[in-house]
């Protein structure tokens, strides 16, 4: 466990005596997210508060347990980073770096659709490295898609919400997860499948929505959705590079097995293009020097 995370006493009062609590910036299914200032350092924080209550009647601690003790396994760049957790009698606080532009879907709404350099420069050097260092971490997200990516006031990629993930024990998951339009074929089939390929499909998926300003499989009903996922229905539109369209389909494999890897992402030529100096090096150093960047 990391020392740098202090885990409160059940005080009531504990959050209260260091923050004050502001706005609402987002709600997920069993939180609420606000923002959250530090009373000595005025440092602006955001806070998820989960009330314990619903989460016993939700059967939510496990999750939550498992999202804290990942979140404090987790130093990267572009990954949200978890700073304190307060737990009281009644409520649960995590506070956390606060991604001030929201997510990527607020974000998406303004602009339509990408150029392809801006795409690329999004997907190597933020989303791609981050969740190739939760892979080195033996954690899969499981949940990848743009309303899980958020912005920082510097307009850099930061991966929140790890509530679906998991920490790999032996490679295999059987429960379902992620959301209708991003689910990977395997999950949908249900049965037993490997982490890492769910993670490079949710990754198909934000890289073809930054390009087209879609999703690939949509449909009115989860069902067909699901159908058009599992058959490998969609289209690519003819404004995207040959080089890119190749990446996608990869991406998009239906069959996990051959599915590509992270590995073969950074050496496809769509990857390499522009590939900034520090992304050539193996991955720990890579971390490093995204660091000092
Ligand atoms: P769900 O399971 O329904 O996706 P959740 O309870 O796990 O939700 P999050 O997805 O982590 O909650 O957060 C809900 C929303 O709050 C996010 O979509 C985002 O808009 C906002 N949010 C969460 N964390 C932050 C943060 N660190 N900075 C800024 N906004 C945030
Ligand atoms: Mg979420």
């Amino acid at each position: 466990m990391d020392s740098s995370i202090e885990q409160g006493g059940k005080c009531p009062n504990m959050f209260k005596q260091k923050y004050k609590i502001g706005d609402l910036i987002g709600c997920g299914a069993f939180s609420e997210v606000r923002t959250a200032t530090d009373i000595h350092t005025t440092r602006i924080f955001a806070v998820k508060i989960l009330i314990h209550e619903r989460m016993e009647r939700k059967k939510m601690e496990e999750r939550v347990k498992r999202e804290i003790e990942i979140l404090k396994l987790l130093r990267h760049p572009h990954i949200i980073e978890l700073y304190e957790v307060i737990d009281t009698p009644k409520k649960i606080y995590l506070v956390m770096e606060y991604a001030e532009l929201g997510d990527l879907t607020v974000y998406m709404e303004a602009i339509g659709k990408l150029p392809e350099e801006e795409a690329r420069k999004i997907f190597q050097q933020q989303i791609i490295s981050g969740v190739e260092y939760c892979h080195e971490k033996k954690v899969v997200h499981r949940d990848l898609k743009l309303e899980n990516l958020l912005l920082d006031s510097e307009r850099n990629v930061k991966i929140a919400d790890f509530g679906v993930s998991n920490i790999m024990s032996d490679g295999q998951f059987s429960t379902h997860c992620g959301s209708p339009g991003y689910y990977a074929p395997e999950v949908i089939s249900g049965g037993f499948y490997e982490g890492p390929p769910i993670d490079v499909w949710g990754c198909g998926v934000i890289l073809y929505f930054l390009l087209c300003g879609t999703l690939p499989f949509v449909a009115e009903e989860n069902c067909s959705t699901f159908k058009k996922i599992t058959d490998g229905i969609y289209t690519l539109p003819s404004h995207l590079s040959p080089e890119v369209k190749d990446l996608i389909s990869k991406m998009l494999q239906r069959n996990p097995f051959e599915r590509i890897e992270i590995p073969k992402i950074r050496e496809h030529p769509w990857f390499q293009a522009h590939l900034p100096q520090y992304l050539t090096l193996p991955p720990p150093n890579t971390l490093q020097q995204v660091k000092k960047s």
